[in-house]
């Protein structure tokens, strides 16, 4: 039988980057002008025939507020770090997020930083240059992308899959976020372990 996979991925970074346009890109292949996503899950289906199914979390909204809580990526797989390539400082929001990675979640922790908002080039002020070094130097996957025409999106999320590991472990029970509490970061078997959907797994946070 060929391997389903689950993993926990987390949507980070400034508000208005565009983290739930993302989102509904990539899971329902639309444009929007304003829509909250909250709990969302997609799959990838790789070439070896490995599905790569993610349970993603993006926030509600709350990074407007404050801090989100650590429980948020806490148990994640993998984080998408959003900026906007028109606002540099969204670049330095994004850096402090994935310092916060580096200190607060799992170490294997999946990072993919992505500069959103390709379509608006003509407005650029993050150059690819400096957040692809940026990206080396850390070792995070980097990618620019476009949630309103789709450019690069899918992309993202299938290098995710394919970085992620294929050997999962059979969860104790219930979901990623709870697997990877009990078998550090590697995801579900679905083979061998259906996910119980419960409303506590809804991200409320
Ligand atoms: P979030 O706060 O990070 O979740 O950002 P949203 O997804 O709510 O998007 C914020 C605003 O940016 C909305 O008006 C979106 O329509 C817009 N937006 C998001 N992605 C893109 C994009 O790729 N290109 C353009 N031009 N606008 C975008
Ligand atoms: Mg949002």
């Amino acid at each position: 039988m060929s391997k389903q996979l689950q993993f926990k991925l987390v949507l980070l970074g400034e508000s208005a980057v565009g983290k739930s346009s993302l989102v509904l890109r990539f899971v329902k292949d639309q444009f929007d002008d304003y829509r909250e996503t909250a709990f969302l899950t997609q799959t990838v289906n790789l070439d070896d025939g490995t599905s790569v199914k993610f349970e993603i979390w993006d926030t509600a909204g709350q990074e407007r507020y404050k801090s989100l809580a650590p429980m948020y990526y806490r148990n994640a797989n993998c984080a998408v770090v959003v900026y906007d390539i028109t606002q540099t400082a969204s670049l330095e929001k994004a850096r402090n997020w994935i310092r916060e990675l580096q200190r607060q979640a799992d170490p294997s922790i999946v990072i993919a930083l992505c500069g959103n908002k390709l379509d608006l080039a003509a407005r650029r002020q993050v150059t690819q240059e400096e957040a692809q070094k940026y990206a080396e130097e850390e070792g995070l996957m980097w990618a620019e992308t476009s949630a309103k025409t789709g450019e690069g999106v899918s992309d993202i999320f299938t290098r995710i899959a394919k970085k992620l590991p294929t050997t999962a472990q059979p969860a104790s029970r219930g979901g990623a976020s709870r697997a990877g509490a009990t078998a550090g970061r590697a995801g579900v078997d679905l083979n061998k372990q259906q996910r119980p959907s419960t409303s506590a797994d809804q991200c409320n946070c």
